[in-house]
């Protein structure tokens, strides 16, 4: 099936984990801009040296640095029949980018999904991931700031998306394997 996808919602809703599960599902790559930066911090990329103090500090990269990453990826021959992006748009200025890069080749998103889950419920869960995977940005008070921001410049683009009519909300909270069929339900009526 083809569908072209973006899932919204704060860190620690569960994003990463439930973008696999559908892309799975919808056969589709999932596109996460978190671990598109992740690997060139590891190997050191210019890419990575430019992303790295921003993520460190719980802030986000600089839309054109950003930006020209995800152009790059979209091309890639195996998002062109579709994808789901985890973690991008972020920022209204990326909204207005990612419809340019659709527009000049025709295409348009189906559905924005927003995984919704309450602010203490994603400390506990982010805590719980930095004991186990030790990401660096994974501490408290760069958590906090991290929900700072998004609250600041990525919860406003719920709206944006709702008045297209793209907006569908999926309660993040419950058993991974619920959430997924959750999401899965909503988009539906979405793919035809
Ligand atoms: P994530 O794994 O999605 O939580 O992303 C981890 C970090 O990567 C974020 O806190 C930002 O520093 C950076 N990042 C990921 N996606 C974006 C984006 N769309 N715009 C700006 N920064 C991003």
């Amino acid at each position: 099936m083809s569908a072209r996808l973006v899932l919204l919602g704060p860190p620690g809703a569960g994003k990463g984990t439930q973008a696999v599960r559908i892309s799975g599902r919808l056969e589709v790559p999932a596109i996460s801009t978190g671990d598109i930066f992740r690997a060139n911090v590891a190997e050191q990329t210019e890419l990575g040296k430019r992303a790295q103090r921003y993520m460190d500090a719980g802030e986000y990269v600089p839309d054109e640095v950003t930006n020209a990453m995800v152009r790059d990826r979209l091309a890639q021959p195996d998002a062109v029949p579709g994808f789901l992006l985890d973690g991008y748009p972020r920022t209204s200025d990326q909204v207005a980018e990612l419809d340019g890069m659709l527009s000049d080749d025709g295409q348009r998103l189906d559905a924005v999904v927003e995984l919704t889950a309450d602010t203490d419920e994603v400390v506990t869960r982010l805590l719980k991931r930095a004991s186990e995977q030790g990401r660096a940005d994974d501490t408290e008070p760069v958590i906090r700031r991290r929900l700072e921001v998004y609250a600041e410049q990525t919860a406003p683009l719920a709206r944006l998306y709702a008045d297209r009519g793209l907006l569908v909300q999926v309660d993040g909270i419950g058993e991974i394997d619920e959430v997924t069929d959750r999401i899965l339900a909503a988009l539906t009526p979405k793919l035809g």
